[in-house]
């Protein structure tokens, strides 16, 4: 699914065959999940193939590198550039692309490496959780405490955390994991922020404890453009009763309705809310057709 025996990698500067590309078995990522990646989408517009806000991607790449002490060679130019050859070699306009810096030294020890390694994939990818709105269950799981892990940061080794949630929401009968930060408060998916609507303004947990996700920030600068009021604000699951819709948002996902969260049911179908209004302005900006919020 992701790759076939034409596909390519970038890998530590060379175009290889996807089948070709390992990495050893005393890799220090492999072992303790210390590597750090970005989700990225190109698009098939009507001006050609079109990375939706590559800077913003590399910026954060480059930031959780340093977040974590991963050393990272390449400028954000150089990440931009590589994405878009990787695409034309690979035959894909309208793709996924995941960048993944590593450390593939020999490293046993608990100390940061001296070198790092870079891996690009891309492979077509449709929305990451589907078209039908979603029934979420809040994750007896919480996101990883703030003050352990630099959480604003995209480190692999957080992932195990969503891996854990997700399937533990699926095991139990639902779409996907809602999940709490260590207060009580929603946090968001285990790939994807959260959003619910109520008397017309929308909502959503402030930064803290959630990946700020520039599908987040971009239906934020969205909203506002087209004056509907936002708050950052911390909430309890329980006051999700009386909302009038929610959603999620996220690279991979874009924008997806939420059906309900465990036995609160929103009120209006996702269809007639605005958040389904913001996932069509957002397919206009990500395909190139607006471009207010592209500036952002
Ligand atoms: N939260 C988490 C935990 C995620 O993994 C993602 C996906 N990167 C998001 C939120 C959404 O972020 P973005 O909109 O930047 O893809």
């Amino acid at each position: 699914m992701y790759f076939d025996s034409n596909t390519l990698v970038f890998l530590d500067g060379d175009y290889i065959s996807a089948e070709q590309a390992t990495c050893g078995a005393y890799a220090q990522s492999l072992h303790y999940g210390y590597a750090v990646f970005e989700g990225i989408r190109a698009y098939h517009t009507a001006q050609g193939t079109r990375i939706f806000k590559a800077r913003e991607h590399y910026e954060r790449l480059h930031y959780s590198c340093s977040a974590i002490g991963l050393p990272l060679n390449y400028s954000i130019e150089e990440l931009t550039e590589i994405s878009y050859d990787l695409l034309a070699k690979n035959n894909l306009t309208d793709a996924y692309i995941r960048p993944l810096a590593f450390a593939a030294t020999p490293h046993m020890t608990l100390t940061t490496p001296t070198t790092g390694n870079l891996l690009m994939a891309v492979w077509k990818w449709d929305k990451y959780l589907g078209n039908k709105s979603l029934r979420l269950t809040v994750s007896p799981y919480e996101r990883p405490n703030p003050k352990a892990v630099p959480i604003e940061a995209k480190v692999s080794g957080h992932y195990a955390n969503s891996i854990i949630a997700s399937s533990e929401a699926k095991g139990r009968g639902f779409d996907e994991a809602l999940l709490l930060d260590m207060n009580g408060y929603v946090a968001e998916g285990p790939g994807a922020n959260f959003f619910f609507e109520r008397d017309g303004e929308l909502f959503t947990a402030p930064g803290g404890s959630i990946l700020r996700g520039i599908t987040r920030n971009t239906i934020i600068d969205l909203a506002r453009e087209a004056g509907i009021k936002v708050t950052e604000k911390f909430f309890r699951p329980e006051e999700l009763q009386g909302a009038t819709g929610a959603f999620m948002t996220g690279t991979a996902a874009e924008v997806i309705g939420i059906a309900s969260v465990d036995d609160v049911v929103f009120e209006k179908p996702f269809e007639e809310t605005l958040g389904a209004q913001l996932a069509e302005r957002y397919t206009a900006l990500v395909m190139g057709e607006t471009v207010a919020a592209e500036a952002s």
